[in-house]
């Protein structure tokens, strides 16, 4: 039987349950399917220790209701993944929004039907759904990744990938544990498990500048602050490049005094969380001066805090200068290296051959180990669009719409693909932005379309290939100037997507409020770009 809504979402994590509360309100019918056990999305699938918020709290929350704001209160400034999760929850079953969401529901196929106008669906399972619209909320950093060494299957002890962590805590006491990876989930789980394990051994392979998160709880006086001032806060996000609340000195820091630049690095290092990365100076992603110039500041402070000079050099990373890479936000990381239990192998020096029953043999001989845990990230941004089979108009599927490198008109909408919108897909702010900033600004944006459709009798709207060619320009063009344009080796670029669709930037870097920008502008002017029929 095919089940028929005016909407489908794909996906219930933040953007999804989102786009369900929007679509609701504006009267639609809507159906969100999702291939977890639970909602949460990022938040119900990354459940490994040590999982926490990068972004402060109380800027990543929803910001569209006065009463959860008032009604909820975060613990802590970067609250952990169990407070994240029950969050999801209290806002699902605050605006009674589980009822519409179908569960261990993994989406296989959506096709276009040209006749009907229609998008018909099917999960993994047989479930079938009709609707007009799709709305694609699968995530940016969803499709997780094993690497592939040979064996990865014949371990025979216990193999976790961090983003499909077990419901069940696992126990590391008295065990031999191998981590491979050293991105932001490394860092998370490392400096978490290290103290429960009987040995914890770190494959490195490419060091990363990490600066310290400083979490703390928030005080009740700070948490009334907090309240007082939500909407400065989002508002302030809304100015930021980046989403966030770290605002840069707007002066060029080539123009100030070393000994000042050094006193704000020292500042903003004291400070936590992202500041050091996106509060420093207007050309802290421009000048490769003052990147050198806090990545030698940060070298001295890893070199500070590991005992051993040789290892300490081998936590500086070599290959990229700071900033041209979303930091990892670490408490004790380095001192975790000071451990007689924590062993780091450079992979540099010394690469993995294969993955054995036994445990991880590198070109030195094979480290025995009970668990692996791989946290090496995701088939980024494209890749969980492209684990579905999309069909378009005329049975175009994605891929081959995607085969040169994917292409969008403002992040939401490719061309052939009519009435389907995505939210955090490829060619939207998301390498350094806030989440929820982007998610809630993408999805009106959507609902704000739809609106329009119905007022003005449309029924179908699908970008025109001129404005997603220039669109998807604009995203490179976006990147060129900037220091992450040299860095090619991040998921920024999809250095870790299988081959053919890794090389091209995958993102928009002109900032948050350029992005929202021209979403009111093309908005404002009809949704110029846009056939409307
Ligand atoms: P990632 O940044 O892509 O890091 C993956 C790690 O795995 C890298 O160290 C990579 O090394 C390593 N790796 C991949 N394949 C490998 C192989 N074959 N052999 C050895 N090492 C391999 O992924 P992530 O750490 O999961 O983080 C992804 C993004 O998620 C972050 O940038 C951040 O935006 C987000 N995140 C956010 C939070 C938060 O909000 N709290 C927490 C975690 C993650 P190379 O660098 O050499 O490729």
């Amino acid at each position: 039987m095919t089940q028929e809504f005016d909407a489908i979402v794909i996906g219930a994590g933040v953007s999804g349950l989102y786009s369900l509360y929007r679509l609701r309100e504006l009267g639609l019918s809507a159906r969100v399917f999702e291939a977890g056990t639970d909602i949460g999305g990022t938040w119900y699938w990354n459940r490994y220790p040590g999982a926490r918020f990068d972004s402060e709290s109380y800027s990543y929350q929803y910001s569209f209701s006065q009463e959860l704001l008032d009604e909820w209160e975060w613990s802590e400034h970067f609250s952990a993944q169990p407070e994240i999760e029950r969050y999801l929850h209290f806002v699902a079953d605050k605006f009674d929004l589980k009822r519409d969401v179908q569960l261990n529901a993994r989406v296989a196929n959506v096709k276009y039907d040209d006749a009907a106008k229609c998008w018909d669906l099917e999960t993994t399972d047989g479930l079938r759904a009709r609707a007009r619209f799709v709305i694609c909320a699968t995530g940016l950093l969803s499709a997780h990744q094993f690497p592939d060494y040979p064996g990865v299957d014949s371990f025979k002890g216990v193999s976790l990938h961090s983003a499909r962590w077990p419901k069940t805590p696992v126990d590391f006491t008295g065990k031999r544990v191998g981590i491979i990876g050293s991105g932001p989930t490394a860092v998370q789980i490392i400096q978490s498990i290290a103290p429960e394990c009987a040995h914890l051994t770190v494959f490195q392979r490419t060091a990363n500048w990490c600066t310290p998160l400083r979490n703390r709880p928030i005080t009740p006086d700070e948490q009334q602050e907090l309240k007082k001032n939500a909407h400065e806060i989002f508002d302030l996000c809304k100015r930021t490049w980046a989403g966030f609340i770290h605002e840069p000195d707007p002066r060029a820091g080539v123009d100030v005094p070393k000994a000042e630049r050094l006193a704000r690095y020292q500042a903003l290092y004291e400070r936590g969380g992202f500041s050091l990365w996106l509060g420093n100076y207007s050309d802290s992603f421009m000048s490769r001066i003052i990147a050198d110039e806090v990545a030698e500041f940060l070298a001295d402070k890893i070199r500070a805090r590991v005992k051993d000079p040789v290892l300490a050099e081998k936590l500086i990373p070599k290959s990229h200068t700071f900033g041209t890479k979303r930091c990892p936000g670490e408490k004790n990381y380095y001192e975790t290296f000071n451990r007689e239990n924590v062993t780091l192998v450079d992979l540099r020096e010394t690469p993995i051959t294969k993955i054995t029953p036994t445990g991880i043999e590198t070109v030195n001989g094979t480290q025995d180990l009970d668990i692996i845990i791989y946290a090496t990230g995701f088939h980024s941004v494209t890749g969980e669009l492209l684990r579905i089979d999309i069909r378009g108009e005329q049975g175009t599927s994605l891929q081959q719409h995607w085969s040169d490198g994917p292409k969008t008109n403002l992040g939401v909408q490719f061309a052939g693909f009519p009435n389907l919108f995505a939210i955090m897909g490829p060619h939207n702010p998301a390498l350094f932005c806030n989440i929820t900033r982007c998610v809630e600004s993408n999805v009106d944006w959507i609902i704000g379309c739809i609106r329009y459709m119905r007022e003005h009798g449309f029924k179908s709207i699908k970008t025109t290939t001129e404005a997603e060619n220039a669109w998807t320009e604009r995203c490179y063009e976006s990147a060129k100037g900037l220091l992450i344009d040299e860095m090619r080796d991040s998921w920024f670029f999809g250095s870790t997507n299988p081959d053919g669709i890794r090389g091209h930037f995958l993102l928009f870097a002109g900032g948050v409020p350029e992005y929202r920008r021209i979403f009111a502008d093309v908005a404002a002017k009809g949704y110029e770009g846009f056939e409307l029929s």
